[in-house]
């Protein structure tokens, strides 16, 4: 009954934003930051990814992230990113809000897309603040360094946790949430705060809620409907009543 609810939504919709997480990205193999396969080495990544454990020990962190650019170098999109760019082209507002960094969701084509939370194929340097791609794996140099002076540390350029998020994106999600007409919250734990914010803010507004995710969350309460599925296989699904 309930998936039958959604594609009607689906069907009537102009408006529609798709909220994603790591789990979007898990059936391409990437392990997600609280599932199975989550931690590097002995370190969690809660410990890795802030400004602070950067500032301390930016080796470690320049590895790990090596490691993760190394393993999400060898993936590709699944179905689920497949079925979101069909989405795309018959929607007439669509966006995608993604907290992810791997750039599967851009790879697959989808084009009308707001990255909260950076993309690991950038770098930005600590000193002048210039933002580049960086598409070396591994990197032969750790920590690298910029240009603009002899000491000067390239961090990833991605949002950490306890970091600000990036104005024009969070702007432009907000906007997006506020006129869906459906919202689709797609492989996320909803643990990670200000994107979860956007969930709330859906239901606020009107919008028809959607979680797809194996698990319950902690906001699958407040959803109107919970398709307790993955992504690859619940995304191909509802965008087949659009074709
Ligand atoms: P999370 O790790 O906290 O939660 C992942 C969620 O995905 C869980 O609720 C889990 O049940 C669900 N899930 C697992 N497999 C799934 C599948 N096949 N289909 C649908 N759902 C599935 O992730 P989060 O909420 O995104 O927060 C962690 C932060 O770390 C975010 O910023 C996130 O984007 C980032 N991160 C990004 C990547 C990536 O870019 N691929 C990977 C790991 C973490």
């Amino acid at each position: 009954m309930s998936l039958i609810q959604v594609r009607r939504w689906l069907r009537e919709s102009e408006h529609v934003v798709v909220l994603t997480g790591a789990g979007m990205s898990a059936e391409s193999g990437i392990p997600t930051f609280r599932g199975v396969g989550g931690l590097w080495k002995q370190f969690r990544a809660e410990e890795l990814a802030t400004p602070q454990a950067f500032a301390l020990r930016p080796n470690l962190v320049w590895e790990w992230y090596n490691w993760r650019r190394e393993l999400i170098a060898g993936t590709r999109p699944n179905a689920g990113h497949q079925a979101l760019a069909q989405i795309e082209q018959r929607i007439a507002d669509f966006t995608l809000v993604t907290q992810n960094v791997d750039g599967l969701d851009g790879q697959a084509g989808i084009r009308n897309l707001v990255r909260l939370h950076g993309d690991i194929w950038g770098t930005v340097c600590t000193r002048c603040g210039e933002r580049r791609e960086n598409r070396e794996v591994p990197l032969a140099h750790l920590p690298p360094l910029c240009h603009c002076h002899p000491e000067a540390l390239l961090r990833p350029g991605v949002v950490w946790f306890g970091e600000a998020l990036p104005a024009a994106e969070w702007e432009r999600a907000m906007a997006a949430v506020q006129r869906a007409d459906l919202l689709l919250v797609v492989g996320t734990s909803a643990v990670v705060y200000p994107a979860s914010s956007l969930i709330t803010m859906g239901i606020r507004y009107g919008a028809h809620t959607v979680e797809i995710n194996p698990q319950e969350t902690r906001l699958s309460g407040e959803m109107e409907v919970c398709l307790h599925g993955s992504a690859a296989e619940m995304l191909p699904d509802l965008a087949s009543v659009l074709f």
